[in-house]
């Protein structure tokens, strides 16, 4: 051995892990042979199997880095062998050296097409085998762990990908219980103002009319006075449920605007449209039967309403339909309750000049 051939393969660093060799031949004397090149090889690992049957097998669980496979061999032909291991999925980028005691171009270009990586001629050189083992080795580990870092790379991605998913969910299903009321389910104060301000938008750029309609539930307190407050919790449930079951359209959505008062924005509606859904409503909720002896009005729970629309342009604003709308709810407060008011054009207008004077 010349002292270049004794650097490269005595250098440590051509390794990082340890070369695991596999040979796979019949004879017992060859194997002996190369085990002899092989045994004072500190970063190369030896192993032989004698049956070409287990040849593949054997090969998987050592986690063999190179495979020396013979070519002929009783019972399988080492060519369909290296075959084999390239079907294989878990050995298919094993490397493989066909040992063969021919040196023939033919046989050789027919293992290279079999899928052979090199091809040596029995028994070879000792300098060359180990230098071809530690470089199939290499290249074979090195793909290895570039293929086990993409891996771990993809399974952080999906990981994350997992992660931001759950997340969106959650912020999805957070908005969604921000936007509704703790005790009855329907939609809260902020969804009705945030309602308000979309379709009061929509109506200014469409030049459509848009109505409000808003709830109380007369002597609520006398109510909750009379029966408790689980009573009033109950009460206010099924009044908001039957509410909100009475409109159909996506755009119309009843809010508990606070208290025992409720509150519901109609898109596209004029004043005799929304005059029937509060009649609906005031109607419905009577028949509720829900009992209420201590209300001066009846001997159940019974609704005022208020209502108001508008046709909105550029210098007004939401709280003035809300006003409107508000000071339709205190009329039919003072006229008796249990009724509905409808807010007059000239109503809505004086309201608005009233807001500017205060
Ligand atoms: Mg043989």
């Amino acid at each position: 051995m010349d002292d270049k051939s004794k650097a490269i393969v005595n250098d440590p660093s051509v390794l990082i892990r340890r070369a695991v060799v596999l040979l796979v031949d019949d004879q017992a004397m060859v194997a002996e042979a190369i085990r002899r090149m092989l045994v004072d090889e500190a970063d190369i690992e030896f192993h032989y199997c004698s049956d070409p049957r287990a040849a593949i097998q054997t090969a998987i669980s050592l986690h063999a880095t190179i495979i020396l496979q013979d070519l002929v061999m009783p019972e399988i032909d080492g060519m369909m062998l290296v075959r084999f291991y390239r079907a294989n999925p878990a050995s298919r980028d094993i490397p493989v050296i066909v040992l063969s005691s021919k040196d023939d171009p033919s046989i050789k270009s027919e293992a290279f097409t079999n899928g052979a990586n090199d091809y040596l001629v029995k028994l070879p050189d000792q300098v060359e085998l180990i230098a071809r083992i530690r470089a199939h080795s290499r290249s074979y580990m090195a793909q290895a762990e570039r293929d086990a870092a993409y891996q771990a790379l993809r399974d952080l991605q999906r990981q994350l990908e997992n992660s931001n998913a759950q997340l969106e969910e959650s912020n999805r299903e957070l908005h969604r219980l921000s936007s509704l009321d703790g005790l009855t389910g329907i939609a809260n104060r902020r969804q009705f103002d945030k309602m308000l301000d979309q379709e009061w938008q929509r109506a200014l750029r469409n030049c459509t009319e848009l109505s409000l309609i808003m709830i109380d539930i007369d002597y609520f307190k006398l109510f909750n006075d009379t029966y408790g407050h689980q009573a009033g919790d109950d009460c206010l449930k099924t009044v908001a449920l039957t509410l909100d079951r009475i409109v159909h359209r996506p755009s119309d959505v009843v809010a508990r605007y606070g208290g025992e008062e409720f509150a519901l924005v109609l898109p596209e509606t004029d004043t005799q449209g929304a005059q029937r859904v509060a009649e609906k409503m005031r109607d419905t909720v009577t028949r509720l039967n829900i009992r209420h002896e201590a209300s001066k009005v009846s001997d159940k729970i019974s609704l005022s309403i208020g209502v108001a629309t508008m046709n909105p342009r550029g210098s007004e604003s939401p709280d003035m339909l809300l006003a409107a709308a508000d000071d339709a709810l205190y009329r039919a407060k003072h006229a008796g309750r249990n009724r509905i008011e409808i807010a007059k054009p000239d109503a809505v207008l004086s309201n608005i000049v009233s807001q500017f004077r205060s």
